[in-house]
């Protein structure tokens, strides 16, 4: 049997993510680039575009998300995951991703196919950061080299992103400009 034919046979001719019964391809899930049992899923054509272009994400589609994530095949469960980080800034995603379990090694592969993310800086709850997004500091922070601290709740309005991921920059309601780093805020 050809590797297509039986990855039909285990999605039972419905996409592994949303269960739609339309015209189903093979995606790989990176960083293999094989279509093999193991490294591929059988997609529809919305999933397989949402999931190569993230920006093109719609948020509600991927609701289905809900029920895939409890796949007990791996590169359905990577997938998710993934899904799940770029939709992380909805609580609802936020709430899956935290009920989700994977394998240790499951982890690793879903997290290195990620990696073009990790050059973004992100939040306390890894929500992606942008220039021009509001920010409160989630505890003090001592200025270096000084003995000012940034206080616990102080918001930065209008962020700037600089070469540095972990680093974002921005102003103070009382007009301070200052860098701090991005895990020790929380996206307004
Ligand atoms: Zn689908």
């Amino acid at each position: 049997m050809s590797t297509e034919a039986t990855l039909l046979e285990r999605c039972e001719n419905k996409c592994e993510l949303c269960s739609a019964q339309t015209t189903l391809t093979p995606y790989v899930v990176a960083p293999h680039s094989n279509v093999t049992v193991d490294h591929a899923i059988m997609l529809c054509e919305t999933c397989k575009s949402q999931v190569e272009d993230p920006a093109t994400m719609d948020v509600n589609h991927w609701r289905c998300l809900n029920d895939s994530m409890w796949s007990q095949v791996a590169p359905v469960q990577v997938t998710a995951w993934r899904q799940l980080k770029h939709l992380s800034a909805e609580s609802w995603a936020q709430d899956l991703l935290e009920m989700m379990y994977l394998e240790e090694d499951i982890a690793k592969w879903a997290e290195i196919g990620m990696d073009d993310d990790a050059e973004k800086p992100r939040d306390v709850n890894g929500v992606e950061l942008k220039k021009g997004d509001d920010v409160t500091v989630i505890k003090d922070l001592p200025v270096k080299g000084t003995n000012q601290v940034i206080k616990q709740g102080t918001v930065i309005r209008g962020i700037s992103l600089g070469d540095d991921p972990r680093l974002v920059s921005g102003k103070t309601n009382g007009g301070q400009s200052m860098y701090v780093i991005a895990e020790f805020c929380r996206k307004k």
